[in-house]
């Protein structure tokens, strides 16, 4: 096991002639899949000491692996009062534990020294669309008390010191969250395990597998590999290597767009470092270069290029930040998650050495790291922590009929939180109303000598006018551009 590194240069990073597995090969460990998942896994297992061979269908980080935002919380795309309610307090609170672990295995890795130019930078804001301070209060004892995890309750106001909207109420700061360049870090970590020992093989598809002896066997179109262990790290791309696995995800393909450099104005109306996320899982955005503001959105059920959504990234800005007006979007990207149907990730071993690393979701930067130490541990060291996974099975996510439904959910998901959001924002005008009138009618009262007027007796009080019907006041749903596919 190699316990320092050196920094990836640029050719490791990703500037370097491919390797395609083209001679038959031994390894202890073959992995399918260079993304976060794969890597994680082949960097463990190499430091632990064992030989890996990972297996790439097209070339490291092709899909969401490489395209991502690297922003990096403690947890998992699954709330956590989901978590808690499904496997108990306890379990939970054991799993937080390892994503926690899995978070910090990434700060180790992504470090400048390791990966020159990376940007580490620490904190980061959940902001809520609605006023929930109630929730938030339990939320945060919860997070500091039972979670050992610090966590920081922003009010209305200081939020929107921050983050100059009246769309965002209030917000969970995490001083130990960070955020690094998403693109680049599946290079980095590529190059640390090739540094490890692990070897890794580009556009060497995996064709098949035979995982029923102790030596297994992995076809590929050009050459055979043997390992005692096989890792399926293929997310929703895995396809022929065991076809009934990938059909347990729900692919879920995210796009983000950065704006030309906005100028000093956009640190007037974005006074805050780190990435921003709402509690409903629409938008997450942050500052990169100086002044470009990087912002993912929106979501589909089938793959699209990322270009189409231009127009939807800038159209959420807008609406989330008027005053930025309209910005030009110069870069589009974006990738296919594996979405799981009870939405924690598929962690395990399915029969005697054959494992699953997938389904990690939006939040898989985290949970892909702690998959990685936990399979590499159970292999090598019989680590069984991973059992902790085991209530979460395997469960098909419905084909086709599944991704309609998935659709549908995402779109009712940001509907009702565009709704709950202009609700929030129509109570709150309504309250500051109420209270001006309080004090003209206070002031009033105050120059007639008065108290409080109140109706004869007998007489009941005129109602308030109602609020207005949700409909009226709901603003419109920006519709994604592939709505009109
Ligand atoms: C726009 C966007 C922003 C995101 N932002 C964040 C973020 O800020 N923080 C966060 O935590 N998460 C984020 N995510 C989620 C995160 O990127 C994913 O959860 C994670 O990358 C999944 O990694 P993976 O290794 O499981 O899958 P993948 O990235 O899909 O990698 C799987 C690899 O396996 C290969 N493969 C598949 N089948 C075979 C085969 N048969 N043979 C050989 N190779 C095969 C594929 O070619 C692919 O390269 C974001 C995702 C997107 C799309």
């Amino acid at each position: 096991m190699s316990e320092t590194f050196t920094s990836v240069s640029q050719e490791e990073a990703g500037f370097r002639e491919r390797a395609r597995l083209s001679f038959d090969l031994d390894a202890d460990i073959c992995v399918i899949g260079a993304g976060l998942a794969g890597l994680s896994i082949a960097l463990e297992a190499a430091r632990l000491g064992a030989s890996v061979a990972v297996l790439e269908g097209r070339h490291i980080g092709w899909n969401a692996s490489g395209n991502q935002l690297g922003t990096v919380m403690p947890g998992f795309a699954l709330p956590l009062a989901e978590l808690i309610e499904r496997i108990g307090f306890e379990d939970a609170r054991e799993l937080w534990t390892l994503s926690k672990e899995g978070a910090e295995f990434v700060r180790a890795n992504a470090t400048e020294e390791n990966m020159p130019g990376i940007g580490p930078t620490d904190g980061v804001l959940e902001v809520s669309n609605v006023d929930a301070g109630d929730r938030l209060i339990s939320r945060l004892q919860m997070l500091n008390e039972d979670f050992d995890t610090e966590a920081e309750g922003w009010q209305v106001d200081r939020v929107r010191a921050a983050l100059k909207t009246d769309r965002y109420f209030h917000g969970v700061y995490y001083p130990k969250a960070f955020q690094v360049d998403g693109r680049k870090y599946v290079h980095g970590l590529a190059a640390l395990a090739r540094r490890a020992g692990a070897r890794i093989f580009e556009d060497t598809p995996v064709v098949s597998i035979d995982h029923s002896g102790i030596r297994k066997r992995i076809v590929t179109p050009s050459a055979r590999l043997r390992a005692t262990h096989i890792v399926l790290a293929g997310n929703i791309h895995l396809g022929a290597p065991l076809r009934r696995l990938s059909e347990t995800l729900l692919p879920v393909w995210r796009y983000a767009g950065i704006t030309a450099p906005l100028g000093e104005r956009v640190h007037e109306i974005i006074a805050f470092k780190g990435s921003v996320m709402d509690s409903d899982g629409v938008d997450h955005f942050r500052i990169v270069d100086g002044d470009r503001l990087m912002w993912e959105s929106p979501e589909t059920t089938w793959a699209a290029r990322p270009q189409r959504f231009a127009g939807s990234v800038r159209r959420r800005i807008r609406s989330i930040f008027p005053q930025l007006g309209n910005v030009e979007i110069t870069d589009m990207f974006g990738g296919a998650t594996g979405q799981t149907v009870h939405g924690m990730p598929q962690i395990g071993q399915l029969r005697k050495g054959l494992w699953v690393a997938s389904g990690f979701g939006r939040q898989g930067m985290n949970t892909s790291a702690m998959a990685g130490q936990m399979i590499a541990r159970s292999i090598l060291w019989g680590d069984e922590r991973w059992k902790l996974f085991s209530p979460f099975e395997l469960v098909w996510a419905g084909g086709t009929t599944g991704r309609v439904a998935g659709q549908l959910v995402g779109i009712w998901g940001r509907a009702s939180s565009a709704a709950a959001g202009s609700l929030a924002r129509y109570r709150e005008r309504a309250r500051v109303k109420d209270r001006e009138r309080e004090a003209r009618l206070a002031e009033a009262n105050r120059a007639a000598g008065t108290g409080p007027r109140r109706p004869p007796p007998g007489v009941r009080p005129r109602p308030a006018p109602p609020p207005k019907p949700v409909a009226e006041a709901v603003e419109p749903v920006p519709q994604d551009d592939s709505a009109s596919r």
